[in-house]
């Protein structure tokens, strides 16, 4: 790894994104110039279908590497030379590195989950799991739950066609896991037999007050994971530690998928638990 980086995070709204001052920091620990631009397609007024121009030009500019958001995590998949196989199992891309091989695409999404919830949680049962809420981020935590060895998951959605077809994906993904879709109204049947819920619908961020689901419905036995992370300490997760849960915060997610694209961006090994704490501060 050379000693000089220049990375970009490219989506639609990234401005006030947290990632930049994440990675830089970390840079500046371990001693490397370590700039880390927003390039923000709203701002520019170019349309998210235009993220392959945008990637040539990245590289053509001299950055190394690029995360990649809302909404092009898909868009970006066509204009990539290389795709590791996690990323291209799930669909999704959210981090490009420019390499001799041309540019090269991971997710940091669904392991930057697993990574979080590993040390958030450690030894949570994962026999029956419920998510609710089954779109770009919900799927990435799918995938991450089914690798972490869950046996049985049960996806839930507003929209009941998408939680069959995102369950439909994953049990071909994970042929030897149970993976099902539900309605909300099913909740109440489930959540009394289950070990865990992961929320991953926008409910509980500012913009979107409120809990997704009756908190009446959690108990004693089950642990809350909530991956909203702004704010880090949601609605639900309230009602789940007065509920006597175990919670796991949006902000393991949030950091680990920066300790892991820092990783591969630079082939050092981050200090998630330094990362951690300045994400907090932030
Ligand atoms: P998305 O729009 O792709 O999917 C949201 C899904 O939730 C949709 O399928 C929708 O039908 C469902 N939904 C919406 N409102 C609902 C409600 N009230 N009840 C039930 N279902 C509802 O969004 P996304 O990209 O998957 O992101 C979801 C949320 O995850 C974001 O708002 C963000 O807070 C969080 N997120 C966190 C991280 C992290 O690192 N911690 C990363 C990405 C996203």
């Amino acid at each position: 790894p050379t000693s000089s980086h220049l990375v970009g995070l490219i989506g639609t709204g990234v401005g006030p994104s947290l990632t930049p001052a994440m990675h830089m920091a970390e840079g500046r620990a371990h001693g490397l110039d370590y700039v880390y631009r927003t390039i923000d397609l709203a701002r520019l007024s170019l349309a998210p279908e235009r993220v392959g121009e945008v990637l040539t030009w990245a590289r053509m500019l001299g950055f190394d590497a690029v995360n990649v958001t809302h909404p092009c995590k898909q868009l970006v998949i066509e204009h990539l030379d290389a795709i590791d196989p996690v990323a291209a199992d799930l669909g999704a891309v959210n981090t490009v590195l420019f390499t001799e091989a041309g540019a090269v695409g991971h997710n940091t999404d669904t392991t930057g989950f697993a990574h979080g919830f590993t040390e958030g949680l450690p030894d949570a049962r994962l026999d029956h799991v419920v998510l609710v809420g089954a779109g770009g981020a919900g799927t990435a935590v799918a995938d991450a739950l089914l690798r972490l060895g869950c046996t049985h998951l049960t996806v839930v959605d507003l929209d009941v066609d998408r939680a069959s077809a995102v369950a439909r994906e994953l049990v071909g993904r994970h042929p030897l896991a149970q993976v099902d879709a539900s309605s909300f109204d099913k909740l109440s049947i489930l959540l009394p037999h289950s070990d865990g819920v992961v929320h991953a619908t926008p409910t509980g961020m500012a913009a979107h007050p409120g809990v997704a689901f009756d908190p009446a419905l959690l108990h004693s036995d089950l642990w809350v994971a909530d991956i909203v992370y702004r704010p880090l300490d949601t609605a639900l997760l309230a009602a789940a530690r007065a509920a006597g849960c175990r919670t796991l915060d949006g902000g393991h997610m949030a950091v680990h998928q920066a300790v892991d694209a820092f990783a591969l961006i630079t082939g050092l090994t981050p200090d998630a638990d330094r990362m951690s704490q300045h994400f907090r501060r932030l």
